[in-house]
């Protein structure tokens, strides 16, 4: 009887493990025959109630089929295994010989390049750079820069106006005046930051644009100390001596007041469109701040006396690169991105 068990269990054991799919599966067979409970392991124990020459030779058959299918088991085992590694291998496949991928890398805006090389220039002559909230006071845009409500300079910049009296700063010159509230001459800064107009777009006006602003006051500042400082600027932005000229003109919050200009890269002077055959380029206004405007901002204009310039920061970029319209800064087309 157990004899014929051995030889069944045998055939229906070596079947089973042939066509195990996983090993979770296997080892379920594995339970079933050589487990604490397994067929095998019984008849194993149940040879204690028979002859002793009986339980001899049924002891030497089953514990030789017990250790020819451990062999089976382990050997199917390595068969699944292998299995599964050849399938991930086939799955995660990789080519180490094919060229790489570049990731492609961003980099900084035009605008922000040449701020921040605008911004070392001044501070390795000594100046300090400000910042200042972009929505401002009508006291700080206007009346502390003696532009008074009834001025004529305020439809010049037109802004937007909030519902709670403030308004969008049309120039970074506020900056100054919070500066020099705050701070004691000798003093020497430098502001880039955005401002607004309320006017339509085109080539060479946006509603929103940078502009830098210029500072020093100090006891004996003069327009000549203003000049080497423009031209020393000039000369290390554009990498090559640079030409200006001073003309006067005027503006609320400097006495005397003048534009300055500088030679057109485009002719050298000549004389181009880009000019309008003058061979100039307006670069920028600037002055002797007025005693007003340092009396608005707490400092007596009998002790003190400074320079200030206001500059378009998106005109000097487009100078810089040869850029023909404005609104290229702001469009987000990569096309013109890449190009710097
Ligand atoms: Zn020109």
């Amino acid at each position: 009887m157990v004899k014929t068990n051995l030889k069944t269990l045998k055939i229906r054991a070596q079947s089973e493990i042939k066509t195990a799919k996983d090993l979770e599966e296997l080892n379920k067979i594995f339970k079933r025959y050589l487990g604490k409970k397994g067929e095998l392991t019984q008849v194993l124990h149940s040879l204690e109630k028979l002859s002793r020459t009986k339980r001899i030779k049924i002891g030497q058959e089953a514990n030789q089929l017990k250790n020819f299918l451990k062999i089976k088991f382990d050997q199917k085992a390595q068969e699944i295994k292998e299995k599964v590694r050849k399938e991930v291998e086939e799955k995660e496949w990789i080519d180490i010989t094919a060229p790489g991928k570049k990731p492609a890398l961003g980099h900084l805006h035009p605008l922000t390049q040449v701020k921040r090389k605008t911004e070392e220039i001044f501070q390795a002559m000594g100046f300090s750079v400000v910042e200042g909230p972009e929505v401002e006071t009508e006291w700080y845009n206007f009346d502390a820069l003696n532009i008074p409500p009834e001025h004529p300079a305020r439809d010049i910049w037109d802004t937007f106006y909030l519902k709670n009296g403030l308004l969008l700063r049309t120039h970074t010159t506020p900056v100054d005046v919070r500066y020099m509230e705050k701070h004691n001459p000798p003093l020497r800064i430098i502001t880039i930051d955005r401002c607004f107009r309320h006017e339509a777009t085109d080539a060479s006006h946006e509603v929103n644009f940078y502009q830098i602003d210029g500072l020093q006051v100090s006891k004996n500042i003069s327009v000549a100390n203003f000049k080497a400082t423009i031209q020393e600027f000039f000369r290390r932005f554009f990498d090559q001596e640079i030409k200006i000229r001073m003309r006067p003109s005027y503006f609320p919050f400097t006495e005397p007041s003048f534009e300055v200009d500088m030679v057109c890269l485009n002719c050298g002077g000549k004389g181009c469109p880009a000019c309008q055959k003058t061979g100039w380029m307006e670069m920028m206004g600037a002055g002797m701040v007025h005693p007003a405007v340092l009396k608005n901002s707490g400092l007596n204009p009998k002790n003190w006396q400074g320079w200030a310039f206001g500059m378009g920061f998106d005109r000097l970029c487009m100078m810089k690169y040869k850029i023909n319209d404005i609104r290229l800064f702001y469009s987000s087309d990569l096309r013109f991105l890449q190009q710097f």
